[in-house]
């Protein structure tokens, strides 16, 4: 705003961005031109809220609406060629504004403009352009079921809805919605989230530096050309916890993910995950699982009270195959990882799956955590071989074991009182383990067994053995595929 020129009209200026700058941003100058009010630099609308009767600016808008204003069935129209066709920098007070079933036939603008009360575009129909850049909105607002035919900025904008869950949404209702030409939300500020169930975007939309509080819905929305995220997180480092459920997109078309943290975002159904775009994503939080995770297995184990979508195990399975598969289909392995043991971790704790299966399943997570790990395996074999070496030992050995003098070998008790002369007695004590493990590890016939149950320790040692061998080789190679 600056100083303007004409004496006894209102000073209000402003530069509006232009519609339609594909490659550079061009913008205009917008003046009000409109009387002075008394004991004010500006118009009615243009002056401060605390200036002013809500009843002399209803007055005057009304006013002037009714001036322009033809009656079409359902609804008011907007006519193309009066210039009451913006509300750049209006100061909306603390009254409703309903723009119920209105026709917008011309490029309309809310740029910079504040509304103090709730504002309702219910059914409102937006022939061409319109912009929402930089506004606030500081009560109630919804857009139930508008249709955007043209392009559509809300770049810079702010929600700030009131957090009373009882009479008002705790988040912004864009339910419904439309959007015919491109979308922009860069930087719109959603202070208690946003929801867009149903949404239809025909064309492309951004979600760059956009800033959603709380709880946020995209349930069965539409991204029908691809969009863009890059949500960044609250001043005080908030995360956003995302409902995207059931997003549909057409074939061959991308959702690019870039530069954020996902594990406040619920993927349920979302088939267009597995070709999704992520591009330096972190998908852990500390506080919640210290592996890569989205929030379905947060809501899915119950930690989540106050939300309307559930989402069972089965469902979070899914999303981790998915993201499986797409970190898979990009040959980044490692990276699917996580997900493979996330995906494991939903099946034994599914209640459906059959308890044979979560025998199962829990050994294999038990010897080598899914087939992600190659160390654990080896502990368990070498653990296994001491211990079955062990038994053999006690158990009795062939009487004709060469040069062993059993007598000679004393309990382990004994080096309590007298290590040194015990370890030097030992070496008969190794010769017998070297024996147990080599008689272990190898087929040969033993001449005579001293004790049936050697047969036992040998036969059970190689039904453990053979298991854990073959975890060690798939993991290995897991870890090392290409
Ligand atoms: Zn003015």
């Amino acid at each position: 705003m600056g100083e303007g020129n004409n004496e006894g009209t209102c000073e209000f200026w402003t530069k509006a961005k232009l519609f339609r700058t594909p490659s550079f941003i061009e913008y205009h100058t917008v003046v009000c031109r409109r009387p002075k009010m008394e004991n004010s630099r500006f118009c009615v609308f243009h002056t401060a809220v605390e200036k002013k009767q809500p009843r002399d600016f209803w007055f005057e808008f009304f006013k002037e609406l009714n001036a322009i204003k033809r009656i079409r069935l359902g609804g008011n129209t907007w006519r193309a060629d009066c210039y009451f066709k913006d509300f750049i920098g209006f100061e909306f007070p603390d009254i409703q504004y309903y723009f119920w079933n209105t026709v917008f036939d011309h490029d309309v603008r809310f740029d910079g403009a504040k509304f103090r009360g709730p504002a309702i575009f219910n059914n409102v129909t937006f022939k061409k352009d319109v912009s929402f850049e930089n506004a606030e909105f500081h009560d109630t607002t919804i857009f139930l079921s508008p249709v955007f035919e043209g392009r559509a900025e809300f770049e810079g904008a702010i929600f700030k809805n009131p957090q009373d869950p009882k009479t008002r949404g705790l988040y912004v209702p864009l339910t419904a919605c439309t959007f015919k030409g491109k979308t922009s939300f860069k930087n719109t500020v959603f202070e208690t989230g946003v929801d867009l169930t149903k949404s239809v975007f025909e064309d492309e939309v951004i979600f760059e530096g956009t800033d959603l509080r709380g709880v946020n819905y995209f349930v069965s929305v539409t991204f029908a050309k691809g969009a863009n995220f890059k949500v960044r997180r609250g001043p005080q480092g908030e995360k956003a916890n995302v409902f995207f459920l059931d997003v549909k997109t057409r074939p061959g078309v991308e959702l690019v993910f870039k530069d954020m943290n996902l594990s406040g975002w619920a993927l349920t159904h979302t088939r267009a995950i597995e070709n999704a775009v992520f591009l330096h994503v972190d998908w852990e939080d500390k506080n919640e699982l210290r592996r890569k995770h989205t929030w379905d297995e947060i809501v899915a184990r119950g930690n989540i009270t106050g939300v309307r979508e559930s989402i069972t195990y089965d469902d979070v399975a899914e999303v981790y195959r998915r993201l499986r598969l797409n970190y898979e289909n990009r040959l980044a392995y490692e990276g699917a990882s996580d997900f493979h043991i996330g995906q494991m971790e939903m099946m034994l704790k599914n209640p459906a799956t059959n308890p044979a299966k979560k025998v199962f399943l829990s050994l294999y997570k038990l010897f080598s955590n899914y087939g992600e790990n190659v160390i654990t395996p080896i502990y368990w074999l070498t653990a296994f071989t001491g211990i079955a070496a062990l038994c053999l030992v006690f158990c009795g050995f062939p009487e004709d074991a060469p040069s062993i003098k059993w007598e000679r070998i004393k309990p382990l008790s004994a080096a309590v009182f007298d290590w040194p002369s015990y370890f030097a007695s030992q070496w008969d004590g190794i010769k017998a383990a070297w024996y147990a493990f080599t008689s272990l590890v190898s087929f040969r016939a033993e001449p005579k067994l001293t004790f049936e149950g050697a047969t036992v320790v040998k036969t059970l040692y190689r039904v453990v053995s053979y298991p854990l061998i073959t975890l060690f080789i798939l993991a290995l190679r897991r870890a090392f595929r290409r």
